[in-house]
């Protein structure tokens, strides 16, 4: 048995020299931080990404899932293909053609969820110091992957229409001259999480032929496709491309999140590496939950339930929207999403939306600050408001609290020049979503 370095188990933590150096790019996210504060009964959380899943069909799922387990249990609870189960890949297929992309079920790899789809793609393809390409701002647990496995990411900044692919060629350009690799370019053209922003069709075409025109790869995320509002469902940059788009899908928005089902779509070399990762990581994804989702797709109107949740979430949108017009002070300016769950805030010059964190608990409501959704330190007068899972109602309630903190916080500057920030409320232990 060794003997414990003195002077390593005296500090907090025995272990601090053990972690591998990969451990030191693991962070709270800026979502799951807010989670304690944001889940408080009096709080309006317009924090957390959490879909509103209450208007399911849950007689039918149980009794079509208990039907499952009575008739096929010991296959079902069992483990299963590293790459996942046949019909369920051959069912998502059915899904991703209504945003155009034709695919083969060989092409699949079932996930963990995007996020480890994401995972998996990031652990094939990245090495450390190698360069991520990103939107301007962009999704917090993408940050988190990459950060993981110590690639370097470069924002690429966006406009109403997406990521600008004039950004895109200088940002490559810039990287490949100083000797680095653009690994992939990492893109939600689908109301962006945290912006809320449709990439456009005209803008797609210009991105893939830019991605055409530099060899790079473009990961595509798509968990919010289906969710529009008043347009149809825009099509997919894979259905554009399918040798330079690695395509990520996911059941979370769609159906439900506790299944922990995604997807990736990739051309056969990589999806021969995704399925050895995943063989590695989890030996198969879950098998209980895809068969669950394929009786689901099977046995239940799937696509009405999507039209409900487009129905409701555009409801909710449309509270937030109100909310915002009659509470925000000259000079807040906001995005408009045609979809999604998120709308992306601008303050007034001079605010800072984390010191404004602490002021807006104590005025009850939630909302990410923007910086978490930037790796460089930007985002500081943004902030991301979700508006998938309160009522309508507490919606338009929360706009009002926010406008009140945004009004005190005006004050305190005008009175005395500057504000002391009444504590953060980052820090705070608790799992979440994001
Ligand atoms: N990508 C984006 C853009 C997301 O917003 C989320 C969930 N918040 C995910 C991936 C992960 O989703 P899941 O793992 O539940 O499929």
């Amino acid at each position: 048995m060794t003997v414990p370095d003195k002077r390593v188990s005296t500090r907090l933590d025995p272990f601090v020299d053990a972690y591998a150096e990969r451990t030191e790019g693991l962070k709270v996210s800026a979502v799951r931080a807010l989670f304690a504060v944001a889940n408080r009964p009096e709080v309006v959380s317009l924090a957390g990404g959490m879909p509103n899943i209450s208007d399911l069909p849950l007689k039918a799922l149980g009794s079509a899932i208990g039907g499952l387990i009575e008739s096929r249990g010991p296959q079902i609870m069992n483990y299963g293909s590293g790459q996942g189960e046949e019909k369920l890949r051959e069912q998502i297929c059915e899904v991703m053609a209504l945003e155009g992309i034709e695919a083969s079920p060989d092409n699949i790899v079932i996930s963990c969820g995007s996020q480890q789809g994401l995972d998996l793609v990031t652990r094939i393809l990245v090495n450390p110091g190698d360069v991520i390409l990103v939107e301007s701002p962009t999704y917090v647990g993408a940050l988190g992957t990459f950060s993981s496995y110590q690639g370097k990411v470069i924002h690429v900044d966006t406009d109403d229409q997406g990521i600008i692919p004039s950004g895109v060629v200088a940002a490559t350009e810039m990287v490949r001259s100083s000797g680095r690799t653009v690994k992939f370019l990492y893109t939600i053209p689908n109301f962006n999480n945290p912006s809320g922003v449709l990439m456009s069709v005209e803008r797609r075409r210009e991105l893939i032929a830019v991605a055409q025109e530099l060899d790079i790869i473009l990961v595509e995320d798509n968990p919010y496709g289906l969710l529009t509002f008043d347009l149809p469902p825009q099509p997919a940059l894979r259905s554009m491309d399918a040798d330079h788009v690695i395509y990520l899908g996911s059941f979370s928005k769609t159906f439900a999140p506790g299944f922990r089902v995604g997807w990736v779509l990739a051309p056969p070399g990589v999806l021969k590496k995704l399925v050895l990762a995943q063989e590695s990581a989890t030996l198969c994804p879950p098998v209980f939950s895809q068969f669950a989702i394929s009786e689901y797709l099977s046995t239940c109107d799937w696509k009405g339930q999507i039209e409900q949740f487009r129905s409701m979430y555009k409801q909710r949108r449309d509270a937030l929207l109100r909310g915002l017009e009659d509470h925000m002070p000259p000079g807040t300016s906001w995005t408009h999403p045609e979809g999604g769950f998120f709308v992306w805030l601008t303050l007034p010059e001079g605010f800072d939306s984390d010191q404004l964190s602490a002021r807006a608990t104590s005025h009850r409501v939630a909302y990410v600050p923007g910086t978490g959704f930037y790796a460089d330190g930007l985002g500081s007068r943004n902030m991301r408001l979700s508006f998938c899972f309160p009522t309508p109602e507490r919606i338009y309630e929360g706009t009002r609290r926010l406008g009140e903190a945004i009004a005190e916080e005006a004050e305190l500057r005008a009175t005395f020049g500057f504000v002391n920030p009444c504590g953060s409320p980052s820090g705070l232990p608790a799992p979440g979503e994001s």
